[in-house]
């Protein structure tokens, strides 16, 4: 926001905004040239999110979207954005579902935001939590002496129980698509990931596909992490900006800070990546099985939550 505001500061002292020509700049896209004012900032945020779902078919007018919201500031904006576009779809219904995986001092906070906003924009609510669905809070799991000895990061274990947690959550409030608020950011970091595992090619990152799974798609997918911060910011959409405990250990974070350098020198590498994994990910085909403990669908032989689950003696 720091960072943010001091772009605010800066382009406020120049000319008007090179969309409507009347309102003062607020926000300066780099990689476009354009300069923004409040108002065409916020409309062509919008449109850029309509522009994505009809783009790569993301959305159906009839679809029943749980949209898998955290507490922070991407999921709750994403959710500003679909209920404000819902008033367009009088068939399409939507809801959230948020996790809690028991992080004292953290996710409780972030549920608080949740349980305001969706109250708030009245929509529906489901609850689910790691204690439910796999006997034990996340704490608990990385607290055992199993998991100190894997040499697992806590994210390499939450990350698959989340997703799989939001799964069970959505299907059995009847979702036809999960939506995600991955940003362009998010979705460019896991393309480099599956790369750095040797799994690109096995899943599209965030698009609409067909298949025994609910479809997990991600309507910021063409939108740069920093602009869903203005937005929110823009829009006084209050969210927990506070960072998980366990967050340093990602996996991504030498990533993240990789192409956030490499694009703030280069403005426009994010959206260049995105292409030539798009292209790459077409041309691959893909290898679905059905896991051999717990019959979810996947590209391995037992789904990566059931080697968690197995590895932490927690099944
Ligand atoms: Fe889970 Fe890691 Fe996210 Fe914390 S930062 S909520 S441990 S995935």
């Amino acid at each position: 926001m720091e960072e943010d505001g001091v772009l605010l500061e800066t382009v406020q002292k120049q000319a008007d905004c090179n969309v409507c020509h009347e309102g003062p700049v607020v926000y300066h896209r780099v990689y476009s040239g354009e300069k923004l004012c409040r108002k065409c900032f916020i409309k062509t945020f919008e449109k850029r999110v309509i522009r994505t779902i009809g783009r790569y078919g993301l959305l159906r007018p009839d679809d029943r979207i749980a949209v898998a919201v955290s507490g922070g500031k991407d999921s709750l904006s994403l959710l500003h954005v679909l209920k404000k576009l819902e008033k367009n779809f009088p068939r399409a219904s939507l809801f959230t579902v948020t996790v809690d995986e028991g992080i004292p001092g953290y996710r409780d906070e972030a549920i608080e935001y949740v349980v305001e906003t969706t109250q708030r924009l009245n929509v529906p609510l489901v609850k689910t939590s790691f204690e439910e669905l796999f006997g034990m809070t996340l704490t608990k799991m990385i607290s055992t002496s199993v998991f100190r000895e894997s040499g697992l990061a806590a994210c390499t274990v939450c990350g698959p129980l989340r997703r799989r947690a939001i799964n069970i959550a959505a299907k059995k409030a009847g979702a036809t698509v999960i939506a995600t608020a991955h940003t362009l950011d998010d979705i460019v970091q896991t393309y480099f990931l599956k790369v750095f595992r040797g799994e690109l090619g096995s899943s599209d990152v965030g698009l609409r596909s067909e298949g025994p799974v609910i479809p997990r798609v991600a309507p910021f997918r063409l939108t740069p992490e920093r602009e869903v911060v203005f937005y929110a910011y823009l829009r006084n959409i209050p969210f927990q900006s506070h960072v998980c405990p366990n967050a340093a250990e990602a996996m991504r974070n030498p990533i993240r800070q990789f192409l956030a350098e490499f694009e703030e020198r280069h403005p426009g590498s994010l959206f260049a990546a995105l292409r030539s994994f798009e292209k790459a990910t077409r041309t691959t085909p893909k290898n679905l099985h059905y896991c051999r403990t717990c019959g979810e669908p996947t590209s391995r032989e037992t789904c990566r939550v059931c080697e968690l689950l197995t590895s932490l003696r927690i099944s």
